[in-house]
């Protein structure tokens, strides 16, 4: 069984993603993130902050809002048209998920697709669906396909089951796994909740990725013998023996389904980093793009 090491490969992402940003301040431009945070969920504050320390550390520029959770539709709509037309501000994201009140689908469509480094935007979903290389793709599929790839598994060809059917990741994820190309050329088979038999579907797939959210979702049962698992899984559960008093587990359950794989990712330490150098580098593209 081979550990597929995410961190390993975040570094590599990021050491050309700084060659770009380089080249970059060589014509006088710093790329520029701006990660909106609308409330005080504990998990998503976290995620901002690691974008933040990330930014920080490629030296590239990043404006952090942290808005209370009472925001207004309408000012999160005004800073987003402010940010549209910052030219300091290349990549803008709003943390997902915002407070129930505000509709995140209306502000979505107000972030310039241009400026949509999570590729969330219609615009960019469709460019995707379209296999148009100026898409934004959501930034943790395209982290899993370049795990993939770096880990040198074939996707050509392959049978890859993706479990789960979210717009961040289920979609997008089968969506690059069916394109024409390198990390692609697969028959792809999207599963959820509704899926009958789930461990039969699975156990077809020589991959098998899984986005569901609930831990140890997928067991040894669900895996044949050689098949590679990504866990895209991030789930916190309670465990008193740790500082913070939980810790982070996958949705797969990897003591039971590591002994049978060619290769598996753990959590965490998988798809996590790569999900943020992933934004990184596309935050850096937008920054291209903008600055020609
Ligand atoms: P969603 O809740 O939006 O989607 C979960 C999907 O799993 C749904 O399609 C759902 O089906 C399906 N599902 C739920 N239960 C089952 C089940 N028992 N059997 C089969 N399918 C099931 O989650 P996300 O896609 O946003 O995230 C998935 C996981 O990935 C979460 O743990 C999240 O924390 C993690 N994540 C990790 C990231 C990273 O950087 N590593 C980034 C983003 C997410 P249905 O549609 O029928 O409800």
């Amino acid at each position: 069984m081979k550990l597929i090491d995410g961190k390993a490969v975040s570094a590599e992402v990021e050491f050309e993603t700084l060659s770009r940003i380089e080249a970059l301040n060589a014509r006088g431009i710093t790329p520029g993130l701006a990660v909106i945070l609308i409330g005080e969920d504990p998990a998503s504050q976290a995620y901002v902050r690691n974008k933040d320390r990330t930014c920080a550390a490629l030296g590239m520029h990043s404006r952090k809002f942290e808005l209370p959770a009472s925001t207004t539709q309408e000012e999160v709509m005004k800073l987003v048209r402010e940010l549209n037309a910052d030219p300091a501000i290349h990549g803008i994201l709003v943390q997902s998920p915002p407070p129930k009140h505000i509709d995140e689908h209306a502000v979505t469509l107000a972030i310039d697709p241009r400026k949509d480094v999570d590729g969330f935007h219609p615009l960019n979903v469709a460019k995707l669906a379209m296999e148009d290389p100026t898409a934004f793709v959501p930034c943790t599929p395209l982290g899993c396909q370049r795990l993939l790839i770096a880990a040198g598994i074939e996707t050509s060809g392959a049978e890859v089951v993706v479990v789960g059917r979210s717009l961040i990741v289920g979609k997008p994820m089968a969506l690059l796994l069916m394109a024409k190309g390198k990390g692609g050329d697969s028959t792809v088979t999207i599963a959820h909740s509704r899926t009958k038999d789930l461990a039969s579907v699975t156990r077809r797939a020589d991959i098998v990725i899984a986005a569901i959210g609930r831990p140890k979702a997928i067991g040894a049962e669900h895996i044949k013998e050689g098949a590679v698992v990504i866990d895209v899984g991030i789930n916190r559960i309670e465990d008193p023996s740790t500082n913070s008093g939980y810790r982070l587990v996958g949705d797969v359950d990897f003591d039971a389904v590591a002994h049978k794989c060619k290769a598996i990712t753990p959590v965490p330490g998988g798809v996590g980093p790569m999900t943020i150098a992933m934004l990184m580098s596309n935050t850096v593209t937008a920054a291209e793009r903008l600055t020609v």
